[in-house]
């Protein structure tokens, strides 16, 4: 045991501490150099064997190359934990890429925005409202007054607006008859006596919107749906306005060739009142399944807006007149499409959704 080897191991030992790329590497080259059983304890194991004099000179020095080392050690273990060397990993340049999955609007959402570009482009505005409605903008100024029977097809989602129990049908006559009470609003319907109230017409407005109805859920009926409400107040709006609207509509949304029809009908809030059909573009009004052989499928409800309504937003009813319609975006949806189950819209499968 001379001092050349220990120097020779101290050259060793430094050259390959600089090839040290990451931990592991790092301790197999601590448990070499500096474990208990690297070549240095067996050094100061074997001190004892050798002539005093040299034995102190060996020692010193072997004792100095350890603490370097040690440093070094150290050292070199601060380096890997703040920037450890980022594993070289095989990657195929060449490989195809993932393919990329685009969303795209709800078939809810796109009916909407045709409906409204549609509307907008009569000089239509889009005006939306509360869901939560009080009775009197719901029902009461919509010429739905209290018992009326047409408040049994809209059966609404009560809101509890005290601490106090949930009121017993008897009570709750009675705080309709306040018309305090809150409600999910049954249709889109009472914007317009919300807009009517703080504007003068002209007005021409459709509004967008999402309904609710305390119903049973099944292929046509749903809870929650959605409806687009317009509307037109101005001098001398005559029937014909409304069909011309609604014959714009139609072509625009289903194509030219698709006739409109108007029925009479009953709905509170116009007079006269109609439903109305478009000829059944599956086949062409010679009748089929879809239509149940009618050649006519139904569409929506419309009809001049009722003097009632205007005397409930202080309208002078033989200055103005005025229509209003009301679209089912379902329904569009349904017959634009094709589809016979309208929970298919709420369920989120992408099977179905994809398909638009
Ligand atoms: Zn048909």
């Amino acid at each position: 045991m001379n001092q050349q080897i220990l120097e020779t191991i101290k050259k060793t030992a430094e050259n390959e501490l600089s090839l040290v790329k990451n931990v592991k590497e790092l301790e197999n080259w601590r448990v070499k150099y500096l474990g208990r059983k690297s070549e240095f304890v067996s050094i100061f194991h074997n001190l004892g064997q050798l002539p005093p004099e040299e034995r102190a000179k060996i020692g010193n020095q072997a004792n100095k190359i350890k603490n370097f080392l040690f440093n070094l050690f150290n050292q070199k273990e601060k380096e890997i934990k703040i920037s450890p060397p980022e594993e070289k990993e095989f990657f195929d340049f060449t490989l195809p890429g993932y393919p990329y999955s685009v969303g795209h609007t709800h078939p809810l959402t796109k009916i909407f925005n045709e409906i409204i570009t549609l509307f907008t482009s009569l000089s239509f505005v889009v005006v939306e409202g509360p869901e939560i409605e009080i009775d009197y903008y719901n029902f009461e100024a919509l010429n739905i007054p209290q018992e009326h029977p047409a408040r049994d097809m809209q059966d609404s989602f009560y809101l509890q607006t005290s601490k106090e129990s949930r009121p017993c049908a008897q009570e709750r006559g009675k705080l309709r008859a306040k018309s305090k009470e809150y409600l999910l609003r049954t249709h889109t319907s009472p914007v317009q006596i919300r807009v009517m109230e703080k504007n003068k017409p002209p007005l021409r407005v459709i509004v967008p919107g999402r309904v609710f109805r305390h119903e049973a859920i099944d292929a046509s009926h749903s809870a929650v749906f959605h409806q687009v409400e317009g509307f037109a107040v101005d001098k001398r709006i005559t029937f014909a306005d409304l069909k011309g609207t609604l014959s714009f509509f139609v072509q625009g949304m289903f194509g030219k060739k698709v006739k409109t029809r108007f029925r009479p009908s009953y709905f509170p809030f116009v007079e006269p009142g109609a439903e109305v059909d478009i000829s059944c573009f599956f086949c062409s009004g010679k009748g089929c399944r879809v239509c149940k052989h009618s050649g006519y499928l139904e569409l929506l409800g419309a009809g001049m807006i009722h003097p009632n309504v205007f005397k409930a937003v202080g309208y002078p009813s033989k200055e103005y007149t005025g229509f209003a319609f009301g679209i089912g975006v379902e329904r569009i949806a349904m017959l634009k499409y094709g589809i016979d189950d309208m929970r298919l819209f709420y369920t989120n499968d992408l099977r179905f959704l994809s398909q638009f």
